[in-house]
């Protein structure tokens, strides 16, 4: 085994393996991957292998579709062939909200080019002639879907890897990992210790205790999972092409053709976690004992659905551990606050997304940057919240709904609440329905009385509406306060934290005392990193904020570009410091009447920063906000929260200041054209191709200064634009597609109903020609086109008369 290597990969599973492969195919001839018995003797070996386009996020589509793509070329390559078989599949739908599920898919996948489309219970009937279609309405067909062998694929991969120079040692146990203080890591094994630049933990059911060794908590734990293998089956004997693979969602199963027969595949109502407090190092290539108690129903439902099972018995009944994470998605990428240690865990669907996240995070490690956002499995979107009991109860209720719908909207209860503002007592008595961002509990609006405190998950407009319609209308008139406690809060200090600061974004960082600047954070490509408002305190202090469910993210990026030589330094005040918004025209009165001190115009304009004593607690309070009224930020002390509170809504009681959530501050932000990170900032687009390309400063040196040069010169290939779309009861909300005459020119990137200005809006890219105000677009929804026309942005308050005011 070499004792030195670039990267060394923990685990060879399909996606430890996966990456070696790629890594070593794009170049990196010392990848060392270390695996404690054999190759896919975790989770991998016993794996239905079903692949897929479907996924509920636009990037890990992308992702699955990289996967088939290499999967289906792989035998060409190595000579080793993964056992694919294109077989199509079906998702079909029995009800109303399923049917506008699908409807996102498609709108969504058309982004992607895929080739998908609507089918009805007549034609999944001839797709699939075992299907007894009683009570479906439609499906969603892809007919470029399949299955793989797992261990096949694995091994092919494996022997690529090889070929391209890996080195795969097997039964070597990675026992214990540590930094040395060049920064580079030991990591020691049963057979010896290895030198190396990156650490990828790709250790599947043991992933948690690889990342112990590090120090590191990840919310990951394994459950059983079972499927069935069916005695021969005469129908598909005589059949002389492959059964697609049927998801049939509303009954939590799957079922597709293996050889003579079928696999029928569950996600049963309880779950059962297997060794929840952790993994075996000894246990490999087992089964478990399957409980058919527990998955009678799931049997009973696919026999429904498939009445030939019902005739058909058992030939093996495989029971099988697999990693589950809050939200069911994997752990990839970065992992927080280390340097060097990557992540690519907690797979579910591991099988799919093997090829994909090997080709992605191969480029990300070895650039970077990963080339598409893969946010969305980012191991650093879960805080310290997200710990072994949280998950724990978090995966008792995701397991069984892996199936179930996907709604935007939908907040479950599972693990909840976990982190509360000081108000939060406050907040209920008002009827508060909350959401959950980043473990903090949200108001997302607050019902009227006698209303459910529910908000009814839905593709559509819902319950919540006419409410969040008279929050926004209540702060365009009157005054309300928003709890935005759950900000990811920073601060800078030190001789060099002007120079740092101004280095690490492309705006300039405030000049005086008391600014405030919007300051996003760019790649070295000049894409969107993080989402900044700087405020000057005085020139060594400067107060940072960010978006509160990038905090890991955006605080690891400050944290791996500090200088080595203490000229700055960092302190994380998130969970120290509280923060109300106080907005509305009237919000500099209640303002007026709760502190003690001038905030008349002159005394406090726009865009700048006081100190000043809200009640009896000191506060910082910015003169800005997020929903385009007159307003202000006020952070303060997260222990006199309540006092704060209590002093502005005293003081706002004759001009009736009230609660607001979150649904009408993102419903306001749309109508100001406000960006939103990881909608709107993505690591796909440059302030250049949006409304703020005036915070880029060309005058001075920042990351990303390069690609913006170089975009500036190419010319930007899409700009954002605010669209007014003819929606019926359904509004936007990101990755619909954008069509000119019927053909495809962009995507959204957010949407909503404006309901200050009555109008459903949509944010999206379009190449340049397409964004002149009165352009007549279309934007699909649910599968629907409707008209849409490009407004110039703000729609609400152009010339910010009312925020200045
Ligand atoms: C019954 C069943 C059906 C499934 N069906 C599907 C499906 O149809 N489609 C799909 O996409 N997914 C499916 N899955 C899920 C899929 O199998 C997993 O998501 C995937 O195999 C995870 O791969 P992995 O490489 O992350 O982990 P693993 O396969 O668990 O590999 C991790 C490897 O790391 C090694 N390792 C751990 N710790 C150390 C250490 N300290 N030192 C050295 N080596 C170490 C282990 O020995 C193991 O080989 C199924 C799983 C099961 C059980």
């Amino acid at each position: 085994m070499k004792t030195n290597a670039r990267v060394a990969i923990i685990g060879g599973g399909a996606i430890g393996v996966s990456l070696a492969y790629h890594l070593a195919k794009y170049g990196w001839d010392d990848v060392v991957l270390i695996e404690k018995h054999e190759l896919t003797s975790g989770s991998t070996w016993m794996a239905a292998g079903n692949c897929s386009f479907y996924h509920s996020s636009y990037y890990c589509t992308q992702v699955n579709m990289k996967s088939i793509e290499i999967f289906k070329q792989l035998e060409e390559e190595t000579g080793q062939s993964p056992g694919w078989h294109t077989t199509g599949s079906i998702r079909t739908a029995d009800n109303p909200d399923r049917l506008d599920e699908l409807g996102y898919y498609y709108s969504m996948n058309r982004c992607l080019g895929l080739d998908v489309s609507f089918v009805s219970p007549e034609e999944i009937g001839k797709l699939h002639p075992l299907i007894d279609t009683a009570g479906l309405v439609a499906g969603l067909y892809w007919p470029d879907d399949g299955d793989v062998d797992p261990a096949s694929m694995t091994q092919a991969m494996a022997k690529g890897a090889r070929n391209y120079g890996a080195e795969l040692n097997l039964h070597t146990q990675v026992t214990a990992i540590e930094q040395k203080p060049s920064g580079e890591w030991l990591v020691k094994t049963d057979k010896g210790d290895i030198t190396c630049e990156f650490v990828v933990n790709a250790a599947g059911l043991w992933a948690p205790e690889v990342s112990k060794m590090v120090g590191l908590e990840i919310p990951s734990i394994a459950i059983a999972h079972t499927h069935i293998l069916y005695e021969t089956i005469n129908a598909v004997v005589e059949r002389d092409t492959m059964l697609p693979l049927v998801r049939d969602p509303d009954r939590s199963i799957y079922l597709r053709q293996e050889m003579d027969s079928l696999i029928l595949g569950m996600y049963e109502a309880n779950g059962q976690q297997w060794k929840k407090h952790g993994v075996p190092w000894d246990y490999a290539q087992e089964e478990l004992n399957p409980d058919i108690d527990n998955i009678a129903d799931c049997i009973e439902a696919g026999i429904e659905r498939f009445p030939v099972l019902g005739e058909t018995g058992f030939k093996h009944v495989t029971a099988g551990p697999i990693t589950y994470t809050p939200n069911g998605d994997p752990l990839v990428g970065p992992a927080y606050p280390l340097r060097n240690f990557f992540q690519a865990c907690g797979y579910s669907f591991g099988i799919t997304q093997a090829g994909g996240i090997g080709h992605y995070l191969a480029g990300w490690i070895m650039n970077g940057e990963p080339e598409i956002d893969l946010w969305h499995v980012d191991s650093r979107r879960f805080g310290s919240y997200a710990n072994w009991a949280y998950n724990h109860e978090k995966i008792a209720d995701t397991y069984p709904r892996l199936y179930s719908i996907f709604f935007p909207n939908e907040f479950r209860d599972a693990a909840r609440p976990n982190r509360t503002s000081p108000i939060y007592e406050y907040q209920k008595a008002a009827n508060a329905v909350f959401g959950d961002y980043f473990g903090w509990e949200c108001p997302n609006y607050f019902a009227p009385e006698g209303a459910d405190l529910y908000e009814q998950p839905s593709w559509r407009r819902s319950n919540a509406f006419e409410q969040v319609g008279r929050e926004c209308t209540h702060m365009m008139n009157h005054a309300g306060i928003i709890d935005l406690t759950r900000f990811a809060k920073t601060w800078i200090s030190g001789p060099g934290a002007r120079d740092w600061l101004n280095h690490m974004t492309c705006q300039n960082v405030p000049g005086k005392d008391g600014q405030i600047a919007l300051c996003p954070m760019l790649d070295p490509n000049g894409n969107f990193k993080s989402d900044m408002t700087i405020t000057r305190i005085d020139a060594d202090n400067y107060f940072c904020v960010t978006a509160s469910v990038g905090k890991c993210h955006d605080q690891h990026w400050m944290l791996l570009n500090l200088p080595e030589d203490g000229s700055v330094q960092f302190e994380d005040l998130t969970y120290r410091m509280g923060c109300l918004v106080l907005a509305g025209p009237k919000s500099h009165a209640v303002l007026e009447k709760a502190v003690y001190g001038d905030v008349s115009n002159a005394a406090f304009p726009f865009s700048t920063c006081r100190e000043l004593y809200v009640g009896r607690t000191k506060c910082r309070v910015n003169r800005m906000n997020y929903v385009g009224e007159l307003g202000y930020e006020i952070f303060h002390p997260i222990e006199q929260q309540t006092s704060v509170y209590e002093a502005l809504m005293a003081a706002g009681q004759e001009f009736d200041l009230q609660m607001v959530g979150m649904h009408a501050m993102d419903s306001m932000r749309l109508e100001k054209g406000y960006l939103a990170w990881k909608s709107e900032m993505n690591v796909h687009h440059t302030p250049l191709e949006t409304p703020i390309a005036w915070t880029v400063k060309l005058d001075k040196d920042f990351i990303g200064k390069a690609g913006i040069v170089k975009q500036k010169e190419a010319g930007v290939p899409l700009q954002l634009v605010g669209m007014v779309v003819e929606a019926k009861d359904s509004d936007p909300w990101g990755y619909n597609p954008i069509l000119k005459d019927g053909e495809r020119i962009g995507m959204t990137s957010s949407g909503g109903y404006g309901h200050r200005v009555g109008k459903s809006i949509a944010m999206g890219y379009v190449p340049p020609e397409h964004t002149a105000p009165g352009t007549v677009l279309e934007v699909e929804i649910l599968g629907r086109s409707r008209k849409a026309e490009v407004v110039s942005m703000p729609l609400y308050d152009p010339a910010n008369e009312k925020m200045k005011a």
